[in-house]
């Protein structure tokens, strides 16, 4: 196949669009589509809600792509508040992955708790996951999220130790992480690779954004298109718009041997008459680092 180029289900569409969407993204010559479940509600009450999971099934059935998922934003591993319920989500999301063939389960880093108890509290429930996982058949991967080090996500990883269980390196992320709370850009890629199951490509102009950090509830509500007009916070422009260094980072990733998918995860219901271009780029920019590193695709 060579590579696999996908993007993410654009956040504002709604479930009757879904034909439409799957067609949209074939055309525009995507490989591959990652659906949040946080976009419908697929899960209710913890369980998985049939009529929507069958009408997912049907309609991915209809078109040869690769599908991937991402967990809902908003939970919170390190808490005992809720946890059961909060953990029946989490499995029933991995089940969503199997049932739906997707490959893999992205799930947020967030940020690290300077309290060792919810730190160990999170750590569990990434090692109970995994397991879930691999019995499914799912690779389960942890994302880092531009409001920590990219190391606390690579240490997880490498603490869980499981085959089903990898690193979602997220490159507009780690551009901000790295330039607000140091470290090196290119080195995060270098420790990353090795570890990578999915991969999340964006743009942004590298500028963060501390309100995400100080004031979360105001963030959320500031206008995206502001915010982009200001070039500020983790923007996610398409890949190649801004000056997240890609190619470098395509080019270590090619030589790492990396398998999976490129997800373009940018805000793509807002660039839709340049989706198809900006697709040609990335696949472009990645052959071309494959080229160089000496791999055929
Ligand atoms: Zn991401």
């Amino acid at each position: 196949m060579g590579v696999i180029i996908g993007m993410n289900f654009p956040a504002a569409a709604k479930a009757e669009q879904l034909p439409q969407v799957l067609q949209t993204v074939t055309e525009d010559g995507f490989d591959a589509l990652e659906l949040n479940f946080g976009t419908f509600p697929l899960i209710l009450g913890g369980e998985i809600q049939p009529d929507y999971l069958a009408y997912f099934k049907e309609q991915f059935s209809r078109f040869p792509l690769v599908y991937t998922g991402h967990m809902m934003y908003d939970l919170n591993f390190r808490t005992r508040e809720n946890r059961e319920r909060q953990l029946k989500i989490l499995t029933s999301s991995i089940d969503i992955c199997a049932e739906l063939g997707m490959r893999t389960l992205t799930i947020h880093y967030e940020q690290r708790s300077p309290r060792e108890e919810e730190e160990a509290l999170f750590l569990e429930s990434q090692q109970m996951a995994a397991e879930h996982a691999a019995n499914r058949g799912v690779v389960l991967c942890l994302e880092n999220i531009e409001v920590e080090r990219y190391e606390h996500a690579l240490a997880t990883v490498k603490a869980v130790d499981h085959p089903y269980y990898r690193m979602n390196l997220d490159l507009g992320h780690l551009y901000l992480s790295t330039r607000y709370f140091g470290g090196d850009f290119i080195t995060g890629v270098k420790e990353c690779a090795p570890y990578l199951g999915h991969l999340h490509v964006n743009d942004n102009l590298g500028r963060f954004e501390p309100m995400r950090l100080e004031d979360f509830f105001v963030y959320r509500h500031t206008s995206p298109t502001l915010r982009i007009a200001l070039g500020q916070g983790d923007i996610h422009i398409p890949p190649f718009w801004g000056k997240v260094p890609l190619a470098e980072a395509f080019d270590i990733i090619a030589a790492s041997g990396y398998q999976g998918i490129f997800l373009c995860e940018y805000d793509n219901g807002r660039y839709v008459p340049f989706n198809r271009k900006i697709q040609e780029r990335v696949r472009r920019e990645v052959n071309a680092a494959m080229t160089r590193c000496g791999r055929t695709m």
